[in-house]
């Protein structure tokens, strides 16, 4: 501590946080201006901040916080275990009992042939874990050639160069970095509204579908290596896929021999309203990712969980696999985990939320359907999108200058809700403990700030 913190006010934290922070996405010529929120304090949904001003986290902080906030059983996990083993490296030939547990208990969560875990901090890492596995894996096979990866537009897969590159959110590509790197392409996404007007859901998930086909064809399945995807995307602006989107994929991924990589980093831990997103579609990934949930935000990890046919030939054939982080498998993030499912576990928190809540926001959400602004409201669990329009009939899109998702989601704030801005989207993912009347609350707050924003752009 630098400076008597006590002394500070809302303005004092907004100087030195100007002067020393640096924020991640964020225009900071534009904070300058407006100075940050200072958030203190969360419960259950709520965060306040230093104005004492209380705000219903509509997003869960970004799609993480799926219990809620404040859980003292999260906290006494992690006490327990720093106490016990703070830190223990696993690189050479050395495990600890947390770690061993996690894997053994996330295994036994998902499909039989997902047998294996790797552990990372980070969505980001656990990307690059699965397609650097992707690559090992078929040069193991003896197919060095199968080096491409096929990610889809409006795709985000976090930020480091090979996740930024993944990502299909065209911002990101010019933030720095040569990115997209040249191993990665991308296909239209199973986007409806934008992609498949005139169609209904059934044939417009097997059109689109199609699209990754068609790439394969254009690159060569002998140089692809995997198609990453998110069951349904979440930054990408809750673009939630028909039915029979993903069995089409997963017979094509089999056809040309492409891995399949799901990326359930948002979905996993009951944002579909199911444990993991694969139940909900009935997705079989050779390679999958789970993150945020699976501590509800409470400490970093993430997981990359390996089905046996790669992992086998990893093990099998592969000696030593130069890859791995510092913090794989913390122990004190592991003893998270394990505490935030046990809770998710015994309080059947996913269940009721779907049995409850879901069907609620459903309708909630598609409520939405007649407001001016609104061209498009979709949902699957607990993660809705409503695309703010200007024109309802030809679906024509504000200029991106106009930024009135912004608008939006400042109207939103202002009465207490966190309510996203993805591009035109305003997204909503509220924690899995939101109560009715809560969700009643959220959804007053949303109308509110679409009609001030509406009155503004009329
Ligand atoms: N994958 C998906 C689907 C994500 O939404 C995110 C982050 O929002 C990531 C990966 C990256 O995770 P992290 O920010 O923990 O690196």
């Amino acid at each position: 501590m630098t400076m008597a913190e006590g002394d500070l006010d809302t303005q004092g934290w907004q100087v030195l946080d100007r002067a020393h922070y640096l924020h991640p996405f964020t225009d900071h010529a534009g904070l300058r201006q407006t100075g940050s929120r200072v958030a203190v304090r969360g419960e259950g949904i709520y965060v306040w901040d230093t104005e004492g001003k209380r705000i219903i986290d509509g997003l869960s902080g970004l799609g993480c916080v799926n219990i809620g906030y404040g859980r003292r059983e999260l906290v006494t996990a992690a006490a327990e275990q720093m106490l016990e083993l703070s830190y223990c490296q696993s690189f050479f030939k050395t495990t600890h009992r947390t770690a061993v547990r996690l894997a053994e208990k996330l295994t036994s969560m998902l499909p039989g042939h997902l047998n294996h875990v790797f552990f990372q901090s980070s969505g980001s890492e656990a990307n690059e874990t699965a397609t650097r596995l992707a690559r090992r894996y078929w040069d193991l096979e003896g197919k060095p050639g199968k080096k491409l990866f096929i990610a889809r537009e409006l795709a985000y897969h976090g930020s480091t160069h090979m996740a930024a590159s993944l990502s299909g959110i065209p911002p990101m590509h010019y933030a720095g970095g040569d990115i997209p790197l040249s191993n990665v392409h991308h296909i239209r996404t199973a986007y409806q509204y934008r992609h498949g007007a005139g169609m209904d859901a059934a044939e417009f998930g097997v059109v689109a579908a199609g699209w990754l086909e068609e790439k394969i064809l254009e690159l060569g399945a002998d140089n692809v290596a995997a198609f990453i995807a998110e069951p349904a995307q979440s930054a990408g602006g809750a673009l939630c896929p028909p039915e029979t989107y993903w069995p089409e994929i997963q017979r094509i991924c089999r056809k040309y021999d492409v891995l399949l990589i799901a990326d359930e980093v948002v979905m996993g831990f009951g944002r579909t309203g199911k444990w993991f997103g694969l139940y909900k579609y009935g997705i079989e990934p050779d390679i999958m990712q789970l993150g945020k949930g699976i501590t509800s935000g409470y400490l970093p990890l993430s997981a990359t969980v390996i089905g046996d046919r790669v992992a086998d030939t990893l093990i099998d054939k592969g000696g030593e696999w130069a890859h791995g982080y510092t913090y794989s498998g913390h122990p004190t993030c592991c003893a998270v985990a394990l505490e935030n499912i046990r809770i998710l576990d015994e309080e059947k928190i996913i269940e009721n939320a779907d049995a409850t809540l879901v069907p609620l926001f459903k309708a909630g959400i598609e409520s939405f359907a007649d407001h001016p602004l609104i061209g498009d409201a979709r949902c699957v669990g607990l993660m809705g999108g409503l695309e703010i329009v200007k024109d309802k009939k030809t679906r024509e899109s504000y200029a991106y200058e106009a930024h009135i998702g912004d608008h939006c989601s400042a109207e939103a704030l202002k009465r207490g809700l966190a309510f996203r801005a993805n591009g035109d989207t305003m997204s909503l993912m509220p924690p899995l403990i939101t109560t009715p009347d809560q969700l009643a609350e959220i959804f007053a707050i949303a109308r509110e700030a679409l009609d001030a924003t509406a009155k503004h752009f009329g």
